[in-house]
């Protein structure tokens, strides 16, 4: 197996049951292949930024993976589909959204990938969830400047050690 990278990824949904949709998007991440989860925050709800519709549900989940950036971002797209995502309008409302926030250390700009997410410094609904599994990462004056938006952790989504989803990714 080739050498693996601790990546992180920010999920967000917010159509339909957008908590389940997280949930399963984390177990089936947790499934990936040459991929282990290592860490999952709380799910968090946020108001949409350019964006419309009923608040998101927005977790960040870090992995160990043997996957190339591109090929994880691939299989991130994948199960993007598999929740039935459409894009019928840039920045309309979504099923699931998922984006790779970081892989390892790595500086990426290719026209299909941008690493680090260039936008992920500017959202609370990434840096509190980010704080929470790997406060290291987090800039606390990038946490400082986005304290406005609205954002809360869902303390009755915890992933218990009674979820289904514990159980699926041994947390
Ligand atoms: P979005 O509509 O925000 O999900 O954007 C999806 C598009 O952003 C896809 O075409 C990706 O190739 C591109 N993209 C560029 N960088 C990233 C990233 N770090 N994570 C996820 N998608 C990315």
């Amino acid at each position: 197996m080739r050498e693996t990278v601790v990546a992180t990824v920010g999920l967000g949904a917010n159509l339909g049951d957008a908590s389940a949709t997280v949930r399963a998007a984390i177990a089936a991440i947790a499934t990936l292949a040459n991929t282990e989860l290592l860490r999952a925050s709380h799910l968090y709800a946020s108001a949409p930024i350019d964006s419309s519709g009923p608040d998101y549900i927005n977790a960040v989940v870090q992995v160990r993976t043997a996957l190339s950036a591109p090929a994880l971002l691939a299989e991130l797209q994948t199960i993007e589909r598999a929740a039935g995502r459409e894009r019928p309008y840039r920045n309309a409302p979504r099923t699931l959204d998922l984006d790779l926030l970081l892989y390892g250390d790595a500086h990426i700009s290719s026209p299909a990938l941008t690493v680090p997410h260039p936008r992920m410094q500017q959202r609370a609904f990434v840096l509190l969830p980010l704080a929470e599994i790997a406060p290291t990462l987090v800039d606390a004056a990038a946490l400082a400047a986005v304290q406005d938006q609205a954002v809360h952790a869902l303390g009755s989504q915890k992933l218990g050690s009674d979820s289904n989803l514990s159980r699926q990714i041994g947390i």
